[in-house]
């Protein structure tokens, strides 16, 4: 197999760390597979590099900025390879310039244009095991870029793509991609397969094992990627695509986001237009709306609440003072949204509605709801979300029955 390996900050984070990285790197190639290792800086390298330009400026140029913290990645990538080549390995480091990572000319933020792999196969020819400094690119104009902060997966998953690996394995120190967040339920179970779709919808939840620029970018290029940790050899999760997946549970997990906050607008004028009117104002000041119900007008008024991330409940209030919709406004960031999600929903009934029940069984009132394909989400008081989280976890039968 033609595999690509991608270590992150913490699994590089020390000496003894990369060297452990150069045994597992080792191993892949002694068991017969192509390979290529995309690295992170080591942890904290990236913050210091930044901390380093603000000592300096607070505004210091994107252009040299990305020259500075292109280097975190360097490092690492330089090091692996001594350390492959002192155990006998023939291993090749590259920046992102001599891999032909090319982007555009965003500084800091840049997107990968295309991938010229000219060199990466030569050296995958020649036998060797190519190292690769994550995060960074190239752009037409030969300036050195970097792709936003937590951008190596995205160069190991492109990477993946252009070489048309068989596997992209991103190693975290976490062993994959879980049922719930474990630390609310400790029965929580590793979850072995699940598709992109699924995976998008946790990670935009706030399941931070990937980045969801990587996930849509492995779902475009139909790249099967695996989240495992480098601290163990347990399988970890596999994000591949739904056809892949034999046997689809009707709940693959349940999500909890209580960095949620709630606006309600009551005895706004109901009429044509005041709906475009408050979310396109919200819109063009990049709030992000979530939940949305209107009520069913009376006497010529109606009630919208709606759902937003709490990070921007400041910038929204202002808004909505400037656009002066209602006298009568709430903000509440007391609420927590708690979502289960699974493609298996889509040819099942009555998934919905167990939610309901057991909540309801508890007592747990739900505020808002929405749906998708593949999809439930409810807005609860904040104080219930964890709860909430254990008693759908159980209810679609995800429990571990012999937790760690
Ligand atoms: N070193 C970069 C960062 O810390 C990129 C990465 O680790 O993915 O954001
Ligand atoms: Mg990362």
């Amino acid at each position: 197999m033609l595999i690509v390996q991608k270590y992150g900050g913490t699994s590089v984070g020390s000496l003894e760390r990369i060297e452990n990285v150069a045994k597992r790197v080792a191993k892949t190639k002694k068991e017969g597979h192509g390979v290529v290792v995309v690295v992170s800086a080591m942890s904290g390298e990236t913050n210091k590099l930044i901390d380093f330009a603000h000592h300096f400026s607070k505004n210091p140029s994107p252009r040299e900025m990305d020259l500075l913290l292109s280097a975190g990645e360097r490092v690492t990538s330089a090091l692996l390879s001594i350390a492959l080549l002192e155990r006998g390995y023939d291993a090749i480091a590259l920046t992102g310039r001599q891999a032909g990572i090319y982007t555009n000319s965003v500084h800091t933020s840049a997107r990968i244009d295309k991938i010229d792999t000219k060199a990466i196969n030569k050296h995958l020819q020649d036998g060797k095991i190519v190292v690769i400094a994550g995060f960074q690119g190239i752009t037409k104009e030969s300036e050195v870029s970097t792709l936003g902060r937590g951008g190596s997966d995205l160069s190991a998953v492109a990477i993946a793509g252009a070489i048309k690996a068989d596997l992209c394995e991103i190693y975290t120190d976490v062993d994959g991609v879980y049922t719930t967040d474990p630390r609310i339920e400790r029965r929580a179970k590793k979850i072995d397969k699940i598709s992109y779709d699924e995976m998008l919808e946790f990670a935009s939840m706030g399941a931070k094992v990937l980045q969801n620029r990587s996930v849509e970018l492995a779902k475009k290029l139909n790249v099967n990627l695996v989240t495992r940790s480098s601290f163990n050899d347990n399988e970890g999760t596999l994000i591949t695509k739904e056809d892949n997946i034999m046997e689809q549970p009707i709940v693959s997990g349940v999500a909890l986001d209580k960095n949620q906050a709630r606006i309600t607008l009551r005895n706004i004028k109901d009429e044509p237009g005041i709906a475009a009117k408050i979310f396109s104002k919200l819109a063009q000041s990049n709030i992000n709306v979530d939940m949305i119900i209107q009520n069913v007008g009376q006497d010529g008024t109606a009630n919208i609440g709606f759902t937003i991330p709490e990070n921007e409940l400041e910038k929204a209030k202002s808004v909505l003072k400037e656009l002066d919709a209602s006298e009568d406004t709430e903000f509440d960031s007391n609420i927590a949204k708690v979502s289960i999600v699974g493609v298996g929903m889509k040819s099942h009934s009555g998934v919905a509605s167990r939610a309901f029940s057991a909540l309801a069984n508890d007592n747990i009132n739900i505020e808002m709801i929405s749906t998708s394909e593949i999809k439930i989400s409810m807005i609860v008081a904040e104080k219930y979300g964890e709860l909430a989280v254990r008693i759908l976890h159980e209810a679609y039968g995800l429990d571990d029955r012999h937790p760690a």
